[in-house]
């Protein structure tokens, strides 16, 4: 199982773990089933999301653009090759590429 797979995995399975024991909680204490289900869902809806940010955090590199104020970034998948790596941190990091000549 790949790094950004495995982190998916553990993340969703922290969170189902999390809402299973809230569930129970909440269950002893005699709160209703739906506000029960509701708080459930919330919890591993929460996962899935931290889950799969952090899967895709794992599987791309970021390049930004280091002239102040640019908000040029570029999100490239990192199993690409070193040449095609190089061209999106190319055309990230030099800003006379992404900017119309004489605006900034
Ligand atoms: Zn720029």
């Amino acid at each position: 199982m790949n790094k950004p797979v495995l982190a998916e995995a553990t993340t969703l399975a922290a969170f189902a773990t999390l809402a299973v024991a809230f569930a129970d909680l909440l269950a002893d204490h005699h709160v209703s089933a739906l506000a029960t289900l509701a708080v459930a869902l919330f919890i591993l809806n929460t996962g899935i999301f931290l889950g799969d940010a952090l899967g895709r955090t794992l599987r791309t590199r970021l390049y930004r653009c280091p002239t102040r104020r640019c908000p040029v970034t570029i999100t490239a998948p990192r199993n690409l090759g070193e040449d095609a790596l190089r061209h999106y941190r190319t055309q990230a990091t030099d800003h006379t590429l992404h900017t119309q000549a004489g605006t900034r």
